[in-house]
């Protein structure tokens, strides 16, 4: 490893952060069209990191990494002059006359600490949020996805400048020696066990932190919806990158034993649809990132009658897409985030069981529902509490540049992309401007005698 220590780095970005080198719009802009360069000829090696990783297929390399990561900068791009210009405010009566406005400015040197099931996109989504906002950022990929991280630690500084974007790899360590130093801002995307490490080091320098963390989003499905159609939508959700996605949808919480039942065949159909009679075989099916995911998740197989699926193969840590049924709701299955291609059925009597299921755990990343009903919608809407709310189609809210993405909870805090990141990644400046002459203000003046009648 050739990493620089985590003290020069820092300083050498501190360094050009009070030079002013990123406040000019046009540095910015120029970093984005970088990072877009890096994304457009980086391609082909990013793809290849991302296979050996994950044995992600170029298709989903492309819509849910590299395409994904180049349509939030053209957004960027597109919007970031008017973003930036300052807001007027209203100033009431009293304080007249004067001018108020709220001003962005970068918060500084700005820390990303990114995970291994997107590498690409949560490394890089989030610093085009910190660059536009006019922020230097150090970079810490994951260690569990080592060819992403290397690619990303030779790619970075060969297109952006590296007088403001740094790359440090590493595992625990590393980070750990990260956190030592102090940062204007920490965004951080993972578990939310090292979510409490990261905002405790956080905490002895008052860094504000973003943390993006997952949890056990449920797929709601009511009587009356087309289960068809239904379950090819959460069989998309769910087993996209081998089920290894923070907004997959982790369980599914069907309401009445019927449409469990119905659900089992057409879940079991789908997957066929999608990956063929041997998943093993289908290029565009992933595999566990690790051995100890992989022997986490075939432990969870014994927790429900398996549907469809269950074989496994511990050499290439295949396991494929799995439905499991009369699931008990105590059951490990039912207790951790799953972040793996086991989809169990939990069945309730009817809304109002399913709505106190939800509430009585803690708050998703994300709710899904499939259902036919707008007064079934609305009940979701008012009585449930979730990082997002997504009715039809799970996962895809975070494709809307326009929508804040974070979560509530222990599903996190903070949100990103499109203008949320710079909300996050810049601090909104009150200015009030009011003139000397003539002095209005000399009736606030003591002695307060003086205005006593008038309040
Ligand atoms: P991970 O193990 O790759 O860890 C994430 C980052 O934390 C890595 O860079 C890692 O080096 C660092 N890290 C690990 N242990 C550390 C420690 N003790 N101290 C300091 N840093 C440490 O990723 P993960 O945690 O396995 O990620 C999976 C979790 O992330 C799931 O819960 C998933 O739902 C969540 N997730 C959330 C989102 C989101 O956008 N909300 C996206 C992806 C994943």
């Amino acid at each position: 490893m050739t990493n620089d220590a985590p003290h020069s780095v820092v300083s050498r970005l501190r360094a050009g952060h009070s030079a002013g080198i990123t406040r000019p719009l046009s540095w910015r802009t120029s970093q984005l069209k970088a990072l877009r360069a890096l994304l457009v000829e980086g391609r082909p090696g990013l793809e290849r990191a991302l296979h050996e990783d994950l044995r992600k297929s170029p298709t989903e390399a492309w819509t849910t990494e590299i395409g994904f990561t180049l349509n939030e900068i053209d957004h960027t791009l597109k919007h970031l002059e008017g973003w930036l210009r300052p807001q007027k405010a209203r100033v009431p009566a009293t304080l007249q006359p004067a001018r108020a406005r709220i001003v962005r400015e970068p918060l500084g040197v700005v820390l990303i600490i990114s995970p291994w099931n997107y590498p690409v996109n949560l490394a890089l989504a989030p610093l085009v949020g910190a660059l536009a906002a006019g922020n230097c950022a150090v970079l810490k990929p994951s260690e569990l996805a080592p060819a992403t991280s290397a690619a990303l630690a030779r790619l970075v500084p060969k297109y952006l400048d590296t007088a403001a974007v740094a790359v440090v790899e590493g595992g625990v360590p590393e980070t750990t020696a990260l956190l030592e130093e102090r940062f204007d801002h920490i965004f951080y995307t993972g578990s939310g066990g090292v979510g409490r490490v990261v905002m405790a080091a956080a905490a002895r320098h008052l860094t504000p932190v973003a943390l993006e963390l997952g949890g056990k989003s449920p797929a709601l499905v009511e009587p009356g919806v087309d289960l068809a159609a239904t379950a090819r939508r959460i069989v998309w959700g769910k087993f996209l990158n081998a089920g290894q996605t923070c907004v997959a949808p982790d369980y599914v919480l069907a309401i009445g034993a019927t449409t469990a039942r119905h659900l089992e065949a057409e879940l079991t159909e789908a997957i066929g649809d999608m990956y063929g009679p041997d998943p093993k075989e289908s290029s565009d099916y992933g595999r566990i990132v690790n051995d100890r995911h992989f022997e986490r998740l075939t432990a969870l197989l014994k927790d429900g009658r398996i549907v469809t699926g269950g074989e496994h193969d511990t050499a290439e840590r295949y396991l494929a897409p799995t439905v499991l049924a009369e699931v008990d709701p105590d059951s490990s299955v039912m207790s951790e985030e799953i972040f793996g291609p086991v989809l169990p059925i939990v069945t309730v009597p009817d809304l109002d069981a399913a709505i106190a299921f939800i509430n009585g755990r803690d708050k998703p990343l994300a709710l899904y529902a499939f259902t036919a009903y707008d007064h079934t919608k609305a009940r979701l809407a008012a009585e449930t509490s979730s990082g997002a709310l997504g009715f039809g189609l799970p996962a895809a809210h975070l494709a809307v540049p326009s929508l804040p993405f974070g979560g509530v909870g222990e599903s996190g805090t903070g949100a990103y992309h499109g203008v949320h990141s710079l909300d996050t990644f810049s601090h909104r400046k009150a200015v009030l401007d009011k003139p000397l002459s003539p002095d209005t203000w000399s009736v606030a003046y003591p002695p307060f005698s003086r205005i006593k009648k008038t309040i």
